[in-house]
């Protein structure tokens, strides 16, 4: 079950060069949700997740994130207010082992001192293991991340996100690529991760968003078309049409 409002869109709008990619949408995510956002190519998914982390700022409406407006900040300002982002080409450290791509994740997030602290005690290296087990990666610690599979890298990816602690993550399709045996994991490992933190995930493979949705929002040439639990959206009329153009 979600919470209190964590994040909240209200008749948000945005234009490149008078084309609307978002065109007065209002979305409303609870605290501990994992919202899906799907919809046809261009429909203005990857434009809100942008909107959101700040990369991209509305021409009007407004972004909350509890009561915190989020317009005017900046966007390294919106990720210490802990969103995190996953884009689908991978950051990680090629040439360093999982552990050590951990580690530096690790000592990147909020209150520097006290991790100092949990480094000398040796909390961080277990919290570095329980990572690792979370994203099922526990038995690649010592591989240089450069040699894993497309799939393992996803998940090392997701896991350096996990380690600042965003209380907010925004995913873009995030089984792009991956073998049907990895995205179902993938879900496994985002069922995992549901109730703890807030997930935003875009997401084309609707199996995989089948596995993991609570409500889903769809999008269609900017607006919110539709939202709903997964059977609420399969029968809705305008979603079939837009998906189908029928
Ligand atoms: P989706 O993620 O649903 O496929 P996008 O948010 O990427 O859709 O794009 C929505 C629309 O806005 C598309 O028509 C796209 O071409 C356009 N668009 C996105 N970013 C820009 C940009 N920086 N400049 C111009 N047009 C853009």
């Amino acid at each position: 079950m979600s919470g209190a409002k964590h994040l909240t869109l209200e008749n948000v709008t945005v234009s490149f060069n008078g084309f609307l990619a978002v065109d007065n949408l209002s979305l409303t995510v609870g605290e501990g949700e994992l919202r899906c956002l799907i919809g046809p190519n261009g429909a203005g998914k990857t434009t809100t997740l942008d909107l959101i982390c700040g990369k991209t700022k509305p021409r009007s409406g407004e972004i909350k994130l509890g009561p915190v407006t989020l317009n005017d900040l900046e966007e390294h300002q919106i990720a210490r207010k802990g969103i995190g982002r996953k884009f689908q080409v991978p950051s990680v450290f090629r040439q360093l082992t999982v552990r050590e791509n951990l580690s530096v994740a690790h000592s990147r997030r909020p209150g520097v001192l006290r991790n100092a602290l949990q480094l000398r005690r040796g909390e961080a290296s277990e919290g570095l293991d329980k990572l690792a087990e979370l994203v099922g990666l526990e038995n690649q610690l010592e591989t240089l991340a450069g040699h894993l599979s497309h799939g393992h890298t996803q998940w090392l990816e997701i896991a350096l996100l996990l380690a600042q602690d965003p209380k907010l993550i925004l995913m873009d399709e995030p089984t792009a690529g991956m073998t049907a045996q990895e995205t179902h994991k993938t879900a496994q490992l985002f069922n995992r991760l549901k109730g703890n933190r807030t997930l935003i995930v875009v997401e084309h493979d609707m199996g995989f968003v089948k596995e993991i949705a609570e409500m889903i929002s769809v999008m269609h040439q900017g607006k919110l078309l539709a939202e709903g639990t997964v059977e609420e959206i399969e029968r809705h009329p305008a979603v079939r049409e837009a998906y189908l153009g029928s």
